[in-house]
């Protein structure tokens, strides 16, 4: 059978950042691995230029991922000699006391500013009434940056070749791989597909509950911006919803250009594997929210959009950062959103899982409640 198989040690399915994270610190521990992606490696959930780097959660535990995704980032930084994460902070508007226990918890630095001082935090957000949290060690990351730099230190390791399925054959010899290129047996397989990890991951009898939607991000020039010279905004989260929406924003590094995006449960258009919408949806109605909101809330951006991207979001039923990971012998999956910032503790767990071949304490206790398949 050599002729038509092909033996390897860890096969890690997708090249986004979680992907190449894993692969990544496979590489550094000598582990046999091979990264497959049947697309340009950083072109699925992980695309774009920019993602927000902030601390706060709700689960404290996703704090403590934060932190070490921030530590992460840092190493990453003396690696590839880059920024990775700017230093604009956050700031958050609709927190309260209750919202910033797992920050202090974790002892992130934080502040409340009252309306007063909210100029010094964020020129040219409108008035608002009620205090802001602030989130100094936060920052929008330099995406494509980083998926550059992972792919230069793994880019040997990636396969191009789209995997059709995964399943664990009854003869115990490995997990098997069909790909486009060969079929492969391995000793382990860490599906970081993104979007398409359910599919891959029924093959070995683990089921995840994750939900895609479309999601627009429309982004805007910073009125009088001048690089090197004008500060650069912040990072923005507002569940306040004082000016009628639930958004976050990020400055795109240092461009000029702001992008805002929805937030809410309810926010986004749901969509399927076919790619098909439901019946009569639009996404310039996201699109149109988005600038209305801009004109009420923020006349430090030019409201007319210089761009729009429309992007597929994941969602697991615990919410919009949710993360979880699943296990069964041979194969470890993972799925969530708001991942690119943990991406560097995330990928030094999952080579643990791929190692062991269990899930380490840190990752079956990460969301919800891991689920370790029979
Ligand atoms: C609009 C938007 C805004 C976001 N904002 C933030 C934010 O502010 N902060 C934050 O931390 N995170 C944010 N996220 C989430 C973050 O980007 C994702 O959690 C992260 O990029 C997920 O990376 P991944 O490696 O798991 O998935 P992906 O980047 O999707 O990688 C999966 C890879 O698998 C490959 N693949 C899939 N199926 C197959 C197959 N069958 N065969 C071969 N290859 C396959 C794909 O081509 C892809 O490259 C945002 C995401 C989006 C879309």
């Amino acid at each position: 059978m050599g002729e038509h198989r092909r033996d390897i040690d860890i096969a890690v399915i997708g090249a986004g950042v979680l992907g190449l994270a894993t692969t990544d610190s496979l590489v550094r521990r000598g582990a046999d691995v091979v990264c497959f992606d049947g697309r340009v490696p950083g072109s699925g959930l992980s695309g774009g230029l920019t993602r927000t780097f902030r601390h706060r959660h709700d689960d404290e535990r996703h704090v403590a991922l934060a932190v070490d995704g921030r530590a992460g980032f840092a190493e990453w930084e003396r690696r590839s000699g880059k920024v990775l994460i700017g230093d604009e902070g956050a700031v958050y508007a609709g927190m309260g006391p209750a919202d910033v226990k797992g920050l202090a918890l974790h002892g992130v630095a934080h502040h409340f500013v009252e309306a007063a001082g909210q100029d010094s935090v964020f020129p040219g957000l409108a008035p608002v009434d009620g205090p802001l949290l602030v989130d100094p060690g936060a920052g929008a990351i330099r995406a494509k940056h980083t998926i550059d730099a992972l792919v230069g230190w793994v880019g040997d390791r990636i396969v191009n070749a789209h995997i059709h399925s995964v399943t664990v054959p009854a003869d115990g010899d490995g997990v098997e791989i069909q790909t486009t290129e060969a079929i492969y047996r391995a000793r382990h397989v860490v599906i970081a597909a993104g979007t398409a990890a359910p599919g891959l991951a029924r093959g070995a009898g683990i089921d995840i509950p994750l939900e895609s939607r479309l999601h627009v991000r429309p982004h805007f020039r910073v009125r009088g911006y001048e690089p090197g010279r004008t500060r650069a905004l912040p990072c923005w989260v507002d569940r306040a919803g004082i000016w009628g929406e639930t958004v976050y924003g990020s400055p795109i590094g240092d461009t000029g250009r702001y992008v805002i995006g929805l937030i809410g449960a309810e926010v986004d258009i749901p969509f399927g594997p076919d790619g098909a919408l439901p019946e009569g949806s639009t996404t310039l109605d996201d699109a149109r929210r988005v600038v209305d909101y801009v004109e009420r809330a923020l006349p430090g951006l030019d409201p007319e959009p210089v761009g729009v991207r429309v992007c597929v979001m994941t969602k697991l039923p615990a919410g919009s950062d949710a993360l979880r990971a699943w296990h069964t012998p041979g194969v470890t999956a993972v799925a969530g959103h708001n991942l690119f910032k943990m991406a560097p503790v995330l990928g030094e767990l999952l080579a643990d899982t791929a190692l062991e071949d269990r899930l380490p304490d840190r990752l079956a206790d990460a969301g919800a409640g891991a689920l370790v398949a029979p």
